[in-house]
């Protein structure tokens, strides 16, 4: 709770929209509303119940017993014709919903009733280039702003009562490929971002924006070579060369258009004060074209909150061949091993490991396969590096008879991975991750290709397949201690969206099938399942309100996996689209 108290928020909040005071303003979410939003129940003021990611509630009073009761107060229309994938998680401060829709719109909505408050529509540009859909993951609240970033690269900050823009800055230029997608993250004053654009050649990179005016305050480029700025006082000064040399790991000038882009967006820790970040696949797809690590590509970033400096770095996919874009999200957890506190975290990788690190200095503790198949590497060694299988890796077009197709191989999994983007919930009661994972294989082959600003930068065809017949998702229960699994719930089609673990011993998500459902944390046992319309790729939240526990979650089928999965696609088309937001609660007693 922050020191104004809520009954003061509403008091101020009417006065200001009643009687326009000039110079009055309202106090909002403060950064120390976000270090403690896990634990302050009547509110979800960031993305992952909490700055850790661990997207763990201690409410309880929805539970394994009476989750059976649980029934919609309201559902929200995002309308009009624009929907597909609906990837956001809502934030809820002072009686108010703050939603993303898909086409970068916000939606303000009075969480009592279901209505609307104000939309904001981005008016985007034609030509936006949005690899994998029209999606958004979330706003940030700083202040009595609200912050998200939009599909033409740009962070736009809202008036939290009005709609209305406060700032709008750009982020980078969505001509030559790069957009937002993830929720900003908001550290100490600062709006934290990274970018999307790994299949059109971008150079990723993470930013750090005063919240309440704006101003850039460092930039620092996830491609080694590429140099890192600062902005204080009015004066630019360098930050330091990222990683090593330019070219180091990368062969020639590719470094220049060399991916990595970090486009999930991070997690926080103030125990050691690091950002998390995940950077995506190395550009071009074809590996032959690169030759060496190609840091900080498909690697974890620990970067430092104050300057944008890189202070350890972990590579899970070292010359990555697969588009096994290691963006996953780092879950700070704490263990006991031998009479010690293990200051760790977790993160399931694209290609199908699960990595403990260890969170203050990035060391490898260990790893383990999460999904059923692995191909491409025959293990991992005591550093954590992947063993390749070389028979996996598709071959150089260069070798092939004329040069423009290189041997096609199987590859498991996927390109759209064990995980892609949609966040593992950690349970601090049950100590388990809960992995939101997908079995299936690809057919992947390289071809020659050049950079191109604006164009698609793969040298790569590929087509996906499922591994098994009845299911390709599975919902997995893992003990990060030992990599053990407790249970697993299957799943027709892929899952793709984010898990919520409660203390009333339960583990909530949705399908694409337009189900959220809610499982057992310890057994697995489903315990309740409601069809919301629409596909669920969104990560479900719980707050409470008079007494009440409250459950939401976005509703709209889309994604990644209907414009990328191949044979994939094609067995699941029959799903709807739709845009919209559903609210759950139990009977009063
Ligand atoms: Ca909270
Ligand atoms: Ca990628």
């Amino acid at each position: 709770m922050s020191k104004f108290g809520r009954g003061t928020g509403f008091a101020i909040t009417a006065l200001v929209a009643g009687m326009s005071v000039a110079g009055m303003s309202w106090a909002g979410v403060t950064d120390k509303d976000i270090l403690n939003d896990q634990m302050t129940t009547d509110d979800v003021v960031s993305n992952g119940l909490g700055p850790k990611g661990q997207r763990f509630s201690p409410l309880k009073r929805v539970n394994t017993d009476t989750v059976k009761d649980l029934r919609p107060v309201w559902s929200f229309s995002f309308g009009g014709e624009k929907q597909r994938g609906q990837e956001s998680q809502p934030m809820v401060k002072d009686g108010v919903m703050y939603v993303t829709g898909s086409y970068s719109r916000v939606f303000a909505i009075d969480v009592k009733t279901g209505d609307e408050l104000w939309q904001y529509d981005a008016r985007l540009p034609d030509g936006i280039m949005p690899c994998c859909d029209v999606i958004n993951r979330g706003v940030a609240l700083f202040g009595d702003l609200v912050i998200f970033g939009s599909l033409d690269a740009k962070l736009i900050a809202l008036n939290a009562k009005t709609g209305k823009v406060v700032w709008k800055k750009k982020v980078a230029d969505y001509k030559a490929g790069y957009s937002l997608t993830a929720a900003p993250l908001l550290v100490n004053g600062k709006v934290i971002t990274g970018v999307s654009g790994g299949e059109f050649g971008v150079v990723g990179k993470v930013e750090a924006y005063d919240a309440k005016t704006g101003k850039l305050v460092w930039s620092r480029p996830t491609v080694e070579g590429h140099m890192g700025y600062i902005w204080k006082d009015g004066k630019k000064t360098e930050n330091g060369i990222s990683g090593g040399a330019p070219g180091k790991t990368w062969p020639g000038d590719l470094w220049k258009t060399g991916g990595a882009a970090p486009w999930l967006g991070g997690t926080y820790d103030p125990d050691v004060n690091l950002l998390f970040f995940g950077t995506g696949n190395p550009a071009p797809w074809n590996s032959h074209l690169r030759p060496g690590d190609n840091l900080f590509s498909s690697s974890r970033l620990a970067i430092s909150p104050d300057t944008g400096k890189i202070v350890w770095h972990f590579q899970t996919t070292p010359n990555d061949g697969w588009d096994y874009d290691g963006v996953n999200e780092v879950v700070s957890f704490d263990y006991k091993a031998n009479g010690k506190t293990i200051k760790a975290a977790g993160t399931a990788d694209r290609n199908g490991f699960f990595y403990v690190l260890n969170r203050e200095n990035g060391e490898f503790i260990r790893g383990f396969p999460f999904v059923d198949e692995i191909t491409w590497a025959k293990g991992l060694d005591k550093n954590g590096r992947p063993i390749y299988s070389e028979a996996h890796r598709p071959g150089n077009p260069a070798a092939s008879a004329d040069g423009k197709k290189g041997k096609s191989i199987r590859a498991v999994p996927s390109f759209l991975g064990g995980k892609n983007w949609m966040p593992v919930s950690y349970s601090k009661d049950s100590g388990l991750f809960y992995v939101p994972s997908n079995e299936w294989a690809m057919d992947i082959w390289n071809e020659p290709v050049s950079y191109k600003k604006g164009a698609a930068y793969l040298g790569a065809g590929f087509t996906i397949k499922s591994l098994n017949e009845d299911y390709i998702g599975v919902l997995r229960a893992i003990d990060p201690k030992t990599g053990e699994e407790k249970w697993r719930y299957k799943n027709y089609a892929p899952l793709w969206g984010g898990v919520l673990s409660t203390a009333g011993n339960l583990v909530f998500m949705g399908n694409p099938e337009g189900y959220l459902m809610a499982f057992d944390a310890k057994s697995g046992e489903m315990k309740y399942k409601f069809n919301t319309g629409s596909g669920i790729v969104g990560s479900p939240i719980t707050w409470e309100m008079d007494g009440e526990q409250y459950i939401s979650v976005v509703s709209g089928w889309g994604g990644a996996v209907p414009l990328w999965g191949g044979e994939v696609a094609k067995r699941i088309k029959h799903l709807n689209q739709g845009g919209s937001v559903w609210t759950f609660k139990l009977p009063e007693s």
